[in-house]
This record gives C-alpha cells, structure tokens and sequence, in this order.
C-alpha cells in the first residue's frame, strides 16, 4: 500500500495553506483533489476581505493560492476520498485509484450550499446570485436585493444586507420565519426589509446579470416579477463529510468538532476551513485552519517518530513520564534526573502533557510514573510520589 506522511483531502483555501506549511515543515505532502485546485473561490466573482489585496477575482486568487502551493512542490493529485478508515491506529485513506496510509491527514473539504434548483440559478451564480452575504454584500451598494429563505441564516443575513443594498426583499415559503425572536424583530423593525410570504423561487432572468426573480405564491398560484440585481439564497449548506463516515466526532449535520490546534476526536486526524464547527467561514479563517493543522500535523508526526525511537524500538528503556505544567511533577522529573545521572542504565523522561494521546493509547492513568518498556510493551509500571518511590522502582 502506498504509504505517506501527511494527506490533505481538499486543495481549497484551507488546503493549500497547510500543504505550504506542511512543505516547509520538511514533510513529504500529497494532496488529494476531486475537484479545481482554490476550492469554492473558483465560482467566487470578486474578493475584497482576503488581506493585503484590495481587489481580486475569485479565480485570480485560487490561481495564485495554486501557483503559492506549487511552488514548495507537494504532489496535486486529481482524486477522490470515497472513505477514511482505522485500522489497528493506521489511518487508511480510500480513493477512486487505491487506498493510501498516512501518519497524518488534514480533511480540508469545504462545504456545499443547498440550491434552490430553480432555473437561471446555476447560470447566475457569480453573477448576482450568491450564498454569502459577508463576501458578495458590498458589490450590491444602493442596489435592491431579494433573500430566499426563512431560517436564522436569511433573517440575519438579510438584516447585515441593509448595510449596502437600498431595499431588501426577504421571500419566504412560509407564513412565518424559523428564526430566533430577536433576529426576526431586528429585520421586521428594519425600514429597507419587506416580505413576501408564502412564495417560492419559479426562476431567475436576466441578460448578463442577474435583473429578476420570479416568484410563485404557493396558496394563490399567483405569478410576480420581483425586479433585484442580487439573490442571496440561504437554503443552508452541509459539510463535504460523508465520506468519513462518523469516523471523527461531528455536530448538527456533520461539522466537525475541533480544537484549537485543529485536531479531530481521532488521533493523527485534522480538520480545517469550512468543514469545521466553526464561527466565521470564509478564506481568510480557512487559510489560518490550513496553516495550524499542518504544524499541529507536523509536530504529531515527529513526536510519534520520537516515541517509537526512544520507547518503542529499543529492546528495554524505563520512561519517566510526567506533566510538564505541574510544577511538582516538573521538580520531582529534575530529581530523578540528578539522581539516575551518573548510573549506567539510561533514563527516559517524556512529557506526558504535550504527548497526552500517547500516554492515553498506552493506557497509562495517573502521572507521575515511571514505565518500563520491553520489546516495544510495557511490562512494569508505577506511579510515583517522591524520589524514593523511583529509588525503589529502579533499583
Ligand atoms: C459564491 C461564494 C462567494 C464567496 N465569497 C467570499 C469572499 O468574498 N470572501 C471570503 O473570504 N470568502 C468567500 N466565500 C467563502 C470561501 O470561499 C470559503 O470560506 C473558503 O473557500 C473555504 O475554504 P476551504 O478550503 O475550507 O473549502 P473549499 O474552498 O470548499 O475547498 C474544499 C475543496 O475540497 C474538495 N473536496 C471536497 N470533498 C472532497 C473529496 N471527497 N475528495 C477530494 N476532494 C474533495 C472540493 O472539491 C474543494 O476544492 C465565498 C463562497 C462562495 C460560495
């Protein structure tokens, strides 16, 4: 099987960030892409929020993220991920042409924004139909806009939009709004918000841009013309993750649970951009993921290379671990070391709170302790309390 150290699944903003920083971390780095390298900025018209360029196009920008990746050489491949399986702690990525082992992998597949499916939407897309009022709203400036939906989302959005745009008609198929209380008052109490109850996208018309949406009421069968240069659909959107199938903790839908340092619930496995639980999905957040997960990734694989040379390799060593945050267990580790310094068997001391998925999988509870491994197995161990515990342990 074709064995890697670090596999990034998705080449958007997220993962050619961390295939960067995974190069210049000295790690051999493949990324796997079924898609166009940039991700969903490809199918964005113009970006104005990504810091240190004023104005660029969606595709000129995933062209110079591409061209950055490039440049330190991970290897592009055009793949799919069908699955992501443990076996016996190995992560097994399956593809369309062979599964892959990797030390580490960064899942950095995005999202995907419900459609409506109504006609002229796909064709509009980029051209005055969005899914984000955070990046397209500033283009629509004095302009009437149309938001389709009735969750938190639209409600929300509609009320950010009333920043730009000069009227902004939310059209909702229902008689009322999903939404929290709060944000259905801030956008009924909004002069520039009106609504359409009851109706329904039948499709959407223009010539280059977007220049109406026609609408359905669903009770009447009635159909209106809404004149707007810009529809924002909220329908939702779900994280590109049925390929993990459950394999890393994930909340309402499938987003996935992280820490600050981008690690999922499965050891070695990292997620980052879109994808994530997270507050604020846009390029400049994803690229931020892209870059943590890579070095969290980075220092994963060496301390697993460490812990194998030092504790699993040699024939017999005796490990002491403890928390380095604990100033006991700290000053009891330099005791030790004193003591053990002119003896002739050495001495392991490993920090058990910065490798504390290690001292998990080997199923070591309390720290302070000392191990003595054989053979790559642990074969005696002991929690230790003072100096003469470990005089004892070691003699
Ligand atoms: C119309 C639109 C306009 C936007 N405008 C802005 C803006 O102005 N400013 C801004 O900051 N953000 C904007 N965004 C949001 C921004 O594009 C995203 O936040 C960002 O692209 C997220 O990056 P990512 O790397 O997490 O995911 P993505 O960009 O979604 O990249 C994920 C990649 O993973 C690939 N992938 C998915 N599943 C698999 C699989 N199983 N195997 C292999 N590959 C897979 C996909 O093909 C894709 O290339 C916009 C988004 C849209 C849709």
């Amino acid at each position: 099987m074709e064995k890697r150290e670090l596999v990034i699944i998705g080449a958007g903003p997220a993962g050619l960030t961390a295939a960067i920083y995974g190069k210049r971390s000295g790690l051999d780095v493949l990324i796997l892409e079924r898609g166009i390298p940039g991700g969903q900025i490809n199918v964005t018209d113009e970006i104005e929020n990504w810091t240190g360029v004023i104005h660029a196009s969606g595709a000129e920008l995933a062209d110079s993220f591409r061209r950055h990746a490039e440049h330190f050489k991970p290897e592009f491949r055009d793949d799919e991920v069908k699955g992501i399986s443990l076996r016996d702690g190995r992560k097994i990525i399956e593809t369309g042409s062979g599964d892959i082992e990797a030390e580490a992998v960064i899942v950095a597949t995005g999202v995907r924004f419900k459609k409506l499916g109504a006609p002229g939407e796909t064709e509009f897309t980029g051209r005055g139909v969005s899914y984000c009022a955070v990046c397209d709203g500033a283009f629509f400036e004095d302009q009437e806009v149309a938001v389709i939906g009735g969750g938190n989302t639209a409600v929300e959005e509609a009320v950010y939009l009333t920043q730009f745009a000069s009227k902004v008609t939310i059209v909702h198929r229902r008689d009322s709004f999903r939404a929290d209380r709060l944000a259905i008052e801030r956008a009924m109490t909004n002069p520039k918000i009106e609504v359409i109850w009851n109706s329904v996208v039948e499709n959407i018309a223009g010539e280059d841009m977007v220049e109406k949406v026609v609408l359905k009421n669903v009770r009447t069968g009635e159909i209106t013309d809404l004149p707007v240069s810009g529809v924002f659909i909220f329908a939702g959107m779900d994280p590109n993750v049925s390929f993990l199938k459950g394999a890393v903790k994930s909340v309402g839908g499938g987003w996935i649970v992280t820490n600050e340092r981008m690690e999922t619930s499965a050891e070695g496995i990292f997620a980052a951009g879109d994808v994530r639980d997270k507050y604020l999905r846009q390029v400049i957040t994803a690229a931020g993921d892209g870059a943590t997960a890579a070095m969290a990734a980075s220092a994963y694989i060496s301390e697993q290379l460490h812990i194998q040379s030092i504790l699993l390799e040699p024939e017999q060593v005796t490990a002491f671990i403890y928390s380095s945050i604990d100033e006991p267990q700290a000053r009891l580790a330099a005791d030790i070391e004193k003591m053990t310094a002119s003896g002739s068997s050495k001495l392991v001391f490993l920090d058990g709170y910065s490798n504390r998925r290690m001292v998990e999988k080997m199923g070591i509870g309390d720290l302070p302790a000392l191990i003595e491994f054989k053979k790559g197995s642990i074969s005696r161990s002991e929690v230790i309390s003072d100096l003469e515990s470990a005089r004892k342990f070691l003699s």
